[in-house]
């Protein structure tokens, strides 16, 4: 496989960030939620001053860290556009100590993680592998994840910004860089501030596969329902006794029983009960809620109200309550309006030599709160694998592409007027 002039600098950045534990927490109070996610942050910033980006800015509050690449297109041409990557790493399996290291040539077979301990990794276990035969691939030691997810776009994103540093003469409207912590827990990119960003348009570049985008995300909201009940003796308790814990059963009982994660898939929204906690005084269900489009999102909401209310009438009123909260929303109804989103970003995987293919994503990106915040955000594929877990990988060339695909995309939004 034939290497691009980006090789070694996306290899290398990419070995670079990994090493820096970025890890985000689910549960804390702080702003970020790990204070480590800076350590990144302070060696973007250092790193994007070196190589002349402009209005480096950290925000040392928020952890949200912004530069800009300046304009080179002809007066009157050139729209400002952003990308959007995250800096830190998942809470689901380790990130200390991450040893990234280089495959050459992976030939298609099992590869040996950690001889110590006999960590292999089969395509028997992930197929995908298969594709990448022939390829250099960026690998963990069988015991941390490697952070690729979003490290392997922070290195194509930085790759792309020092290449139109150092040549001012190609052109393209001016580049706004966003780098944001706890995409990973939600964070929804919602300390990134927009009018010091300056773009009206961004690209989140995140998420597995090479070559595919989003335009696509679920709506979401969380449930709680709570159950009181009335505890007495229960050799005395008929009719006083009112179990709370056998009403939260109930509910969950009444729920439509095939719309769950693990039996829907593509366009099929779900009800997905994450917990379920009490005794017979105090019961409570929490339950997530997805769905891509918005009338059966708003309907399935309505259904909760509605067993709600039967549960309410059945037991009386003070015994149950349900309080719904908004996650986030698909972001197509707002990037639906800006069809040129999407046009560039197909017309830029193509001109990397890739066929672009879209997914419906079953989940939210920071582009979907950013979306319906004003900004709108679909999403680039940025071709990392096994996101997540100990066998994360990202092949050199997946990010080799991106580069070229970041680099005509910010070509097409030269060549628009402005
Ligand atoms: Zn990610």
């Amino acid at each position: 496989m034939d290497r691009t002039p980006f090789y070694e600098q996306v290899r290398d950045r990419l070995i670079r960030y990994a090493q820096v534990d970025t890890q985000s927490a689910r549960r804390s109070d702080t702003v970020p939620t790990t204070k480590k996610q800076f350590d990144l942050a302070y060696m973007l910033r250092d790193e994007l001053v070196k190589i002349g980006a402009a209005e480096v800015w950290l925000d040392e509050e928020k952890c949200v860290l912004y530069a800009a690449v300046p304009s080179t297109a002809a007066p009157g041409k050139g729209v400002a556009f952003g990308l959007v990557t995250h800096m830190d790493t998942a809470p689901d399996a380790p990130g200390a100590n991450c040893r990234p290291w280089v495959l050459e040539g992976y030939d298609g077979g099992d590869i040996l993680l950690n001889r110590a301990q006999g960590i292999t990794m089969s395509p028997r276990d992930f197929p995908n592998l298969k594709h990448y035969a022939g390829q250099d691939l960026i690998l963990t030691d069988g015991t941390t994840l490697l952070g690729g997810d979003d490290k392997a776009a922070i290195a194509a994103v930085m790759t792309m910004a020092e290449h139109f540093l150092r040549h001012p003469e190609i052109p393209h409207g001016r580049i706004a860089l966003g780098f944001t912590p706890d995409e990973e827990v939600g964070g929804l990119g919602k300390d990134l501030d927009l009018a010091r960003f300056g773009a009206k348009v961004a690209y989140t570049v995140d998420g597995d596969y090479l070559g595919y985008y989003m335009d696509e995300t679920f709506n979401a909201s969380h449930a709680t329902v709570t159950f009181e009940g009335r505890s007495v003796h229960t050799g005395t308790a008929k009719g006083i006794l009112v179990n709370a814990a056998d009403m939260a059963a109930a509910f969950v009982r009444d729920l439509p029983r095939r719309e769950k994660p693990e039996l829907t898939e593509g366009r099929e929204g779900f009800f997905h009960v994450v917990s379920i906690q009490g005794d017979v005084e105090h019961a409570r269900v929490d339950l997530i809620i997805r769905d891509h489009d918005a009338d059966r999102f708003a309907q399935r909401e309505q259904l909760l109200r509605d067993l709600t209310e039967k549960m309410r009438k059945r037991y009386g009123h003070d015994r149950v309550d349900l309080t719904i909260i908004p996650t986030y929303r698909n972001m197509k109804e707002v990037i639906d309006r800006y069809p040129f989103l999407v046009d560039h970003l197909r017309s830029a995987i193509t001109l990397a030599g890739l066929t672009p293919r879209s997914l419906p994503f079953r989940g939210g990106t920071d582009g979907s709160a950013l979306s319906h915040r004003g900004l709108p955000c679909p999403n680039l594929s940025a071709g990392y694998e096994n996101a997540h877990g100990r066998f994360e990988y990202v092949p050199i060339p997946s990010m080799e592409k991106n580069v070229e695909i970041l680099l005509h995309l910010a070509r097409l939004f030269g060549e628009t007027g402005a």
